[in-house]
């Protein structure tokens, strides 16, 4: 595979009506690659006039023009081709997606960029089977319902999965005949400016998707208080969902958020420890720990404690950080410096607060240098009123909290302000079952570890958020119910 060079990587404007243009104000912000620390390209700044010019474009494309009159096998097929046309373009979106935010090329371009185009074309096939009801009445009347779109969706997403992100917020909302103004992270704006470019070329009307890059106070609060943006689809953090849901009250927006977690994995004695171990691994250090599902406290039960920490150890000693563009990398650095200081600080806290430090701890040396490396790093000894054991750390630090009461460690599990996902490791199904359903989690994994597919509902319990993607259940965001009643007497 070619590697493109900084030359290839295009300035991005932002996408308002169907035409790239320079933010308002002129100004620009830098993105940096992460495997490097060095400025890639320069990216426009969208303000609260930015803002304000693409929820109107996107009003107008809802009210008027081609998008509210297209029928929905039309709607259907737009959305297949956006699907292939990500597929064509799979291994540039992949690239430029390593550079922007140091994620493994193999990961982009064998799970992200297909999981997306994936999405698309599941959600084309909802566009033709989105109706109404018939309901019976007491009275001479005739009475039925239309679900019908929202109306303008403000979508804002993190930097961990920048690509699909974008496709799990846009392709249910306009399956349902929305239209949107999406704003990408800061820290990797470039993917989602690239998704303009392939909409556009499918033959989605002007204004009905519109991309802003900017940052959260800037562009992203801005969306969210604009009276023209019906609903907020937010995937982030847990504080800014909170200030998300403050900020939405005034206009009364409909809000979905999915947000931080810190999700229990339960290792029993009984378990296929190999694949526990393999669980384990992929659990925490997939995406460099980057993932609101990473399962960053695992319980292990003391009768295999010790051979289960042997083997999770050599397995650990085999992820070697390195040039996230080299096809063989599976463990790149992570997305931002201010990430990588935050991350260093966790362990430090780790270290503090007297959890024993068996693996990593430190910033990884790769060759260049220069990158936002940080060693995959265990902690064992933890208890799970610990900080590192409390707090989200989004990156590859793992706490190991041993248990001798199965009972105690379901408590334990459940013991936490978040609720995204849960994983059980054991051979006795009735055990897996009775555990899986006491689990206060939006997802949990039997014997595997962040299964998705874009057929199945996803989201949180407790403060990982509320509202559920993907599936059927996405399109309860998108859209709303209208009753109609016809006098008959
Ligand atoms: P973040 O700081 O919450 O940012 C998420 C998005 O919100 C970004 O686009 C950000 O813009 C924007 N934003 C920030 N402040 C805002 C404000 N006041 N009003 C409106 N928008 C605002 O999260 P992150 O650091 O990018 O991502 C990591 C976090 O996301 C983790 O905690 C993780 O658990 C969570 N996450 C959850 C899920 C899930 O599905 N539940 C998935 C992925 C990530 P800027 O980046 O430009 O500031
Ligand atoms: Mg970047």
């Amino acid at each position: 595979m070619l590697a493109p060079t900084k030359a290839q990587v295009k300035p991005a404007q932002l996408f308002i009506a169907g035409r790239f243009v320079p933010s308002a104000s002129g100004e620009t912000f830098d993105s940096i690659n992460p495997a490097t620390g060095a400025v890639l390209t320069q990216v426009a700044q969208a303000g609260p006039t930015d803002i304000d010019a693409a929820v109107k474009a996107a009003r107008e494309a809802f009210e008027s023009g081609p998008w509210p009159k297209m029928s929905v096998s039309a709607r259907g097929r737009l959305l297949w081709k956006i699907g292939d046309l990500i597929m064509k373009r799979r291994e540039e979106i992949a690239e430029l997606e390593t550079l922007d935010s140091g994620k493994p090329l193999t990961d982009n371009a064998r799970i992200d960029v297909p999981m997306a185009a994936d999405c698309f074309q599941y959600y084309a096939g909802w566009a033709t089977k989105i109706h109404g009801r018939t309901i019976p009445s007491s009275g001479p009347y005739f009475n039925f319902t239309l679900r019908e779109p929202v109306g303008v969706v403000g979508a804002i997403i993190p930097w961990n999965f920048p690509f699909l992100m974008a496709a799990w917020k846009l392709a249910p909302a306009l399956c349902a005949g929305n239209t949107a103004v999406l704003k990408p992270a800061e820290q990797t704006p470039l993917t989602a400016v690239l998704l303009g470019e392939i909409l556009a070329e499918a033959g989605v009307p002007e204004g009905v998707v519109n991309i802003v890059t900017g940052d959260g106070p800037g562009a992203g609060a801005a969306l969210v208080r604009h009276p023209g943006v019906d609903k907020i689809a937010f995937t982030g953090s847990t504080p800014v969902g909170q200030e998300i849901l403050r900020a939405s009250a005034d206009t009364l927006k409909r809000v979905s958020l999915e947000l931080g977690g810190k999700s229990p994995s339960l290792v029993f004695a009984d378990a296929d420890m190999e694949q526990a171990v393999r669980g384990a691994t992929t659990g925490i250090f997939y995406n460099e720990g980057q993932i609101c599902t990473a399962a960053s406290r695992l319980f292990v039960e003391s009768s295999v404690h010790e051979s289960f920490m042997e083997a999770l150890g050599r397995r650990t000693a085999k992820m070697v950080a390195g040039d996230p563009l080299d096809p063989k990398c599976r463990f790149g650095p992570l997305v931002s410096e201010a990430q990588m200081s935050r991350v260093l600080r966790y362990i430090g806290i780790g270290r503090d607060e007297g959890a024993k430090l068996v693996a990593g701890g430190g910033k990884a040396r790769v060759e260049g240098g220069g990158g936002f490396y940080v060693e995959p790093t265990i902690f064992d000894g933890v208890r799970n009123d610990m900080t590192i054991a409390r707090e989200e750390i989004f990156g590859p630090v793992l706490a190991v909290i041993p248990f001798d009461d199965p009972e105690e460690a379901v408590r334990q599990a459940n013991d936490n302000p978040y609720g995204l996902a849960a994983a059980v490791w054991t051979r006795d199904i009735k055990k897996a079952h009775s555990v899986a359903r006491r689990l206060r989690a939006g997802t949990v994994w039997i014997n595997t570890v962040n299964a998705l597919e874009s057929t199945t509902p996803f989201g949180g319990y407790k403060m990982s958020g509320f509202g559920r993607e993907l599936g059927e259940a996405s399109l309860d965001l998108y859209t709303q119910t209208k009753s109609v009643w016809v006098d008959l007497s």
